[in-house]
């Protein structure tokens, strides 16, 4: 019986599917294209249990169909990973919510027409932007828990690329959750959904580090290469974190346990601000010594009470049972394997 997992050229899908074949499981990945699938095999070592499909793009109606009916009878969960991850789309309908909602209901439709007896569980990565209002992110007297929603509208959201990015996840989580409804008997999977704040962390590969890395990545990357004259403000983000690994991890759990069907796991640590990051950079690694900002140390969101929205998540904590990988350690091994890429560790 095999795993099923879309946008296999991901950074945090690479993670999952290590994973996946470390615990043994058959995986059926798909990527956009016959070079990424060449490179990624080789990446993975050729691994017997690791097969990849194309999926050029998920956006389009039935991208889903060809991969899940060659492989419907083997196909027992399904991961659905990819969605587009970057806040500055040219048109925010067709570059950020119409794929994200598209991708979300064409996989399970793709369920429903193929492997609907086969398939027992499925897990979306959704995100904390389905789970937070925009508007009251500042605001240290609204509390945030598995049940809260993204109240943003269509319309209202196109204001900026990230609060769009936001809502594109909760409408594609919505999606998931009302397809589920209406097909309760069509379909017999229980579902989960992973929602992650900010993700940081190594690549999976080292060879996957590049000048601009993944969104998320990318405000530590920027930050190594920040020149040290230029202006820095310790708060310039301030905002939530959690670690790659523990990310996998969860997705893994969502599909395993009985206790994470029909649960939404909200994937947070703790809070940072870009002055956590600069600090790390600093007592860590002398190299950059001079070629990073300073800042104010230890004024950041290590140091200092909570701003702005509390996030609760005791409910996925209790679920996962596993202790969360540290801001430090986590900004700590994301440098460490970008230096040591660029010959500098
Ligand atoms: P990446 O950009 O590394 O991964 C996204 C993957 O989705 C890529 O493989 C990408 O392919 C693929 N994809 C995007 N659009 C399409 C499309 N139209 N057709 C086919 N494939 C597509 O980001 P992450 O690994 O960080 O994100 C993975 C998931 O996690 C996403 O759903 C994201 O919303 C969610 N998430 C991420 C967080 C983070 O901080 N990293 C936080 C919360 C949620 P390509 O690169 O070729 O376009």
């Amino acid at each position: 019986m095999s795993v099923f997992v879309s946008g296999v050229d991901g950074f945090i899908c690479k993670h999952i599917v290590q994973d996946l074949l470390e615990q043994k499981y058959n995986v059926i990945g798909t990527v956009r294209s016959e070079a990424i699938r060449d490179h990624i095999l080789k990446q993975f070592g050729n691994n017997p249990n690791l097969i990849l499909e194309i999926v050029e793009d998920i956006s389009v109606p039935n991208a889903f169909d060809a991969a899940i009916k060659k492989h419907a009878k083997e196909i027992k969960y399904v991961l659905h990973t990819a969605s587009p991850f970057f806040f500055d789309p040219k048109d925010y309908v067709k570059d950020l919510l119409h794929p994200a909602v598209q991708g979300t209901k064409d996989i399970l439709e793709a369920i429903k027409k193929y492997a609907a007896e086969y398939v027992e569980r499925v897990v979306i990565t959704s995100s904390y932007a389905a789970v937070m209002n925009f508007d009251r992110e500042k605001d240290n007297t609204n509390v945030v828990n598995e049940g809260s929603w993204n109240p943003d509208t269509w319309e209202g959201c196109q204001q900026n690329g990230m609060r769009v990015y936001c809502a594109s996840k909760a409408f594609a989580e919505k999606a998931a959750w009302e397809f589920l409804k209406e097909n309760r008997h069509a379909v017999k999977f229980k579902m989960s959904t992973v929602n992650p704040v900010f993700v940081f962390g190594p690549q999976q590969f080292d060879e996957d580090v590049r000048p601009k890395l993944n969104t998320s990545c990318e405000i530590i990357n920027s930050l190594i290469h920040r020149d040290p004259a230029a202006p820095f403000d310790s708060n310039e983000i301030y905002d939530s974190f959690v670690d790659v690994r523990d990310v996998a991890k969860a997705h893994l759990i969502a599909f395993q346990k009985e206790e994470t069907i029909g649960q939404r796991l909200i994937m947070y640590n703790c809070k940072f601000a870009s002055q956590d990051i600069i600090d790390v950079l600093n007592e860590d690694f002398p190299q950059l010594k001079g070629k990073v900002p300073v800042g104010k140390p230890h004024t950041g969101a290590l140091d200092h009470p909570l701003k702005g929205v509390v996030i609760d998540n005791s409910k996925t904590k209790k679920l996962l049972g596993f202790e969360f990988i540290g801001l430090k350690e986590s900004v700590h091994d994301t440098a460490a394997q970008v230096l040591r890429h660029e010959g500098k560790l």
